[in-house]
């Protein structure tokens, strides 16, 4: 079997006497779309945090590419090929959309940060292809401050991808969004996936978008992995039907 480019195994938090995930252990594959699914609460942020390096394990270790990161901290970890999207932070309301994006990649490529974009036109032509990529090139004039819900999310997703990364986390990138638009973001990042061969690892509330895009999907309940396997097997699940039942 090829080697997973992540691998959680036995992966613990807690919190005092709140097991917030509890003895998670699971595989990535390049190039997979995978969906973490469970109700609030379960442990899927404390999850992600862990895997970025922003939470210690209580117990456990993570591996990227057959490398222990487990207590590598959060920007060894983005720098080794892992991107994390949608904080606001990651963008500048003032400058423009491809400035934006351009700034990611002076970034990337290690340039100095004080540069003017726009002036230098630095990285234009490869923002404008990520900005394709995303489905934004004829926005690429406008400031980001202006910007859609949407479109910022989108701006975001671009802005992970001038990183290049291996493997993407998207802990709810919906969130916030209309339903006709976390439809749009979830078959961009799917396409992504089939033209880059990125991995994806990835929460969504909208069970429709799950099943529709997920190569695979874990369930996490109160701490634990209680279910593995495609949209089909998923759905015909007993406990999962019972915990979204409220049995
Ligand atoms: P999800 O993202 O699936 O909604 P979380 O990972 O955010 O779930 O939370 C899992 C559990 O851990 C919850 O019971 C939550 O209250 C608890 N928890 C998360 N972070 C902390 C923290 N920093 N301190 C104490 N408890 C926490
Ligand atoms: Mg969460």
């Amino acid at each position: 079997m090829m080697t997973p480019i992540l691998e959680a195994r036995h992966l613990s938090r807690h919190f005092g006497a709140i097991r917030a995930v509890d003895d998670v252990s699971f595989a990535l594959a390049p190039g997979e779309l995978l969906a973490i699914i469970g109700p609030n609460g379960a442990g899927k942020s404390t999850c992600f945090n862990m895997l970025m390096g922003q939470l210690r394990p209580t117990h456990g270790t993570v591996h990227l590419d057959g490398t222990d990161i487990t207590h590598w901290p959060t920007r060894r970890i983005w720098r080794a090929g892992v991107g994390r999207t949608f904080q606001i932070t990651a963008t500048y309301p003032s400058m423009r959309v491809i400035e934006n994006v351009q700034m990611a990649l002076l970034s990337h490529h290690g340039r100095a940060f004080s540069i003017i974009p726009r002036a230098r036109g630095l990285y234009r032509d490869d923002a404008m292809v990520l900005l394709e990529t995303v489905g934004m090139a004829d926005q690429a004039g406008r400031h980001a401050a202006i910007l859609a819900y949407g479109d910022l999310k989108r701006l975001e997703l671009a802005i992970a991808l001038a990183h290049d990364p291996k493997l993407l986390l998207m802990d709810e990138p919906t969130a916030g969004m209309a339903p006709r638009e976390r439809t749009d973001l979830m078959r961009l990042v799917a396409g992504i996936v089939r033209d880059r061969g990125t991995a994806v690892l990835f929460t969504e509330h909208d069970m429709d978008v799950v099943f529709t895009h997920a190569h695979r999907i874990m369930v996490l309940n109160r701490g634990q992995l209680i279910a593995e396997g495609d949209a089909d097997a998923i759905r015909a699940d007993p406990r999962v039907q019972e915990v979204y039942l409220g049995g």
